[in-house]
């Protein structure tokens, strides 16, 4: 289908684009990479009046490390995390899910600050901050909020972000020594989104598990952390009678729908098998294997 008629602007500067934002209320949306939003356009499930494209705006795409942290700029296009030495070298799990994510055509569009603000349970950015435990920054006409990740998803489709507000960047901690993470999704085909995928971080001394996030995807409507399965793993040595617990607690806590990616008992198996083996993954890098 062809979108509902909208007018167009393409500010040059966060404070032109939050302006135009202050200027058109909520029925202005931000445009991104525009590979969720101009499909849901076309679709007719979104009919914004004025479209406010980022992508002239300077100085929002980058991935670099400071203050203890990786900070990723809200344009950054997926396809630069896939090639960052960075994130290669230091942010497995980040590394895990940037070659899952759709397929190298969207990558190369598709933003990171999009696919969070988007909010979408079925997007992989969402459980990878939440088991990173990150943060990303607005900016509004009051000026910069930080808001972390765990207070951003607030229902489906829904962030806590204010229709005036730009997220302008993401910031995911430094791991302590001793950590690991991973990503796993299964998918129908390439380039689909999941029919589940979970993400571990752990911190591991020696044998034992000091700290764990695990969140996951596509298999609840707002993305979430399985706090059930960071109970069984945290104090634990990762077992398999440990491990099995973590992915009875995450597949008990999930709540899938059924839809053509499978029936519901099928998702959660899918979860507890994943959690058990993202774990066991997360756990290998921990002790640098
Ligand atoms: P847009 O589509 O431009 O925007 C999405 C929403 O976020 C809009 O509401 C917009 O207003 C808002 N927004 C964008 N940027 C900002 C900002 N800086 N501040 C505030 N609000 C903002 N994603 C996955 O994670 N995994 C997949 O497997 C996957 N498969 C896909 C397959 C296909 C064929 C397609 C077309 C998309 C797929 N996607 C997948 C989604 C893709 O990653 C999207 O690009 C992403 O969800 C949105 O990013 P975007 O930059 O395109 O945002």
């Amino acid at each position: 289908m062809i979108p509902a008629r909208f007018d167009y602007v393409a500010p040059r500067t966060v404070e032109e684009a939050l302006s135009a934002l202050a200027e058109y209320g909520d029925d202005a949306k931000i445009l991104a990479g525009g590979q969720s939003l101009i499909p849901a356009m076309r679709f007719r499930l979104t009919t914004p009046s004025v479209l406010v494209d980022i992508n002239e705006i300077p100085g929002l795409e980058y991935i670099r490390e400071q203050n203890g942290h990786l900070a990723i700029g809200a344009l950054t296009r997926e396809a630069a995390l896939e090639v960052s030495p960075l994130v290669a070298s230091s942010y497995p799990l980040l590394a895990d899910a940037a070659r899952v994510i759709a397929d190298p055509l969207v990558r190369n569009r598709a933003t990171v600050g999009g696919n969070i603000a988007h909010a979408d349970p079925a997007n992989d950015h969402p459980a990878v901050m939440l088991a990173y435990g990150a943060e990303v920054l607005a900016r509004g006409a009051q000026g910069v909020r930080a808001i972390p990740v765990d207070d951003l998803f607030v229902g489906l489709f829904e962030t806590s972000l204010a229709y005036d507000e730009l997220l302008v960047e993401i910031r995911i901690p430094r791991p302590a020594p001793g950590s690991g993470g991973a990503y796993l999704k299964v998918e129908r085909k390439v380039g689909d989104y999941a029919v589940a995928a979970v993400a571990a971080q752990l911190t591991m001394s020696g044998d034992t598990c000091t700290a764990a996030r695990i969140a996951l995807t596509n298999v609840s409507p707002v993305p979430m952390r399985s706090l059930g399965a960071e109970q069984a793993l945290v104090g634990q040595r990762l077992t398999d009678e440990v491990l099995e617990a973590a992915g009875q607690a995450a597949a008990a806590e999930c709540d899938p729908s059924a839809d053509l990616r499978g029936s519901v008992e099928y998702k959660r198996d899918l979860v507890r098998v994943l959690t058990k083996r993202a774990v066991r993954r997360a756990a290998e890098r921990a002790r640098g294997a």
